[in-house]
């Protein structure tokens, strides 16, 4: 279906062949800078803004809605023209306004502790369905301008490479976003790393390592069989090389699994040697993956512990958890009862009725690194 979001300025002015210069200008502008729906821009006449939108279809439709938090994070589950369903997390925080896309319908890289891999992989996404995440959630948070986009909801987007190399360049030349608003966050996909250091756009990476021994991290991150520690290793120094930008590492920490001592010196070793910035998250509960996350005094000594072995870390929270909007957790259940019960229920998490407990931070915030 065509997207007013893939195309390029002379190509929205070929739609409007016949119309006085300026339309396209101010069609331009409602689109990118106001983020507004092209029924709503009232600068131009409304037959032709009805022709635009029936020419440019919406992507997206809303299957359900959850909040938490009073209303500063909304989590949306979107149905896609095929049937297929996504997932987009908004967060308000006092100084910034982040979403966290989905890149993928599902995800095939089987990450047994996340929802998502629990679920399996439906299909790629397409430039079009991610921006119009990103676009529909700015115009929730207006008037608060959206400053922040972190490719950490559904699917691996690099092993959807194109297309999340798209939306990063349109996002940046169209909404004048740059690397420390944009984030994404890759499962370590060795050589699309590589690839992705050449291109030269502004974003920053976050590659989820939590484990940083092949026995450990092949259980967790199947993906590791095929891109070994090391090789991630090579990757990541390439990233750095090129384009002298810090680099951060995700860790959800799991009881007696990759919470242990051990493992906070191998974790050290190796961010170490990269001056890496570590994310802590501390796991959150998914349907299929029956181990606990570490609690919060071992997630606080962890932290204290890598920062007395050189290396910077910070805990990220778990906000969005109590409506599985925290990270690892989507899953896009829709379904006949879309209320939070019963997303809750299918879930598996602890049963929480009535009104969320607060949650403090963020698990989706990109790791910005200091
Ligand atoms: N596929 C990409 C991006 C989406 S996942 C990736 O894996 O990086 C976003 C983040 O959530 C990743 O760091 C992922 O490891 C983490 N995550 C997955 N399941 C989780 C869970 N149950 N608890 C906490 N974090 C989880
Ligand atoms: Fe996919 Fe990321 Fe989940 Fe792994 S953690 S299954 S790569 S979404």
């Amino acid at each position: 279906m065509p997207s007013v979001y893939e195309l390029r300025i002379d190509e929205l002015a070929a739609h409007l062949l016949g119309e006085p210069r300026y339309r396209v200008e101010q069609v331009w502008r409602g689109v990118w800078d106001e983020g507004l729906a092209l029924e709503d821009i009232t600068t131009v006449p409304k037959v032709l803004r009805q022709r635009l939108s029936e020419t440019f279809p919406p992507a997206l439709e809303v299957a359900n809605e959850v909040a938490s938090d009073l209303g500063a994070t909304r989590k949306w589950v979107f149905r896609l023209h095929d049937g297929a369903t996504i997932e987009t997390v908004l967060m308000n925080y006092a100084d910034r306004v982040t979403v966290c896309v989905s890149s993928q319908a599902g995800c095939a890289m089987g990450c047994t502790f996340c929802a998502t891999g629990q679920a399996g992989f439906s299909r790629q996404l397409s430039v079009a369905e991610v921006i119009e995440q990103v676009m529909f959630a700015a115009r929730v948070a207006a008037p608060r301008r959206l400053s922040n986009v972190v490719f950490m909801g559904m699917g691996e987007p690099l092993a959807n490479y194109p297309v999340t190399v798209g939306v990063v360049q349109r996002l940046h030349e169209y909404r004048a976003m740059s690397a420390r608003h944009l984030t994404v966050s890759t499962v370590g996909v060795a050589p699309a790393i590589e690839r992705l250091a050449a291109e030269g756009l502004p974003l920053t990476l976050a590659v989820s390592l939590h484990a940083a021994n092949d026995q450990t991290r092949d259980e967790l991150v199947p993906l590791n069989r095929r891109y070994p520690l090391e090789r991630l290793y090579r990757a990541c120094e390439t990233w750095i090389a090129t384009t002298s930008r810090r680099l951060s590492f995700e860790w959800a920490l799991i009881d007696g699994v990759n919470d242990t001592d051990q493992a906070m010196h191998e974790l050290a070793e190796y961010a170490g040697g990269l001056r890496a910035h570590v994310n802590l998250i501390p796991l959150n509960p998914t349907p299929g993956y029956l181990v606990r996350g570490s609690g919060s005094q071992r997630v606080h000594e962890f932290r204290l512990g890598l920062e007395e072995l050189g290396v910077n870390a910070t805990v990220r929270n778990t906000r969005g958890r109590s409506i599985d909007a925290a990270c690892g957790q989507l899953a896009a259940v829709t379904n006949a009862h879309p209320t939070r019960v019963t997303l809750r229920a299918l879930h598996g998490g602890a049963p929480e009725a009535g009104s969320a407990p607060r949650q403090q931070a963020d698990s989706h915030e990109a790791g910005q690194t200091p």
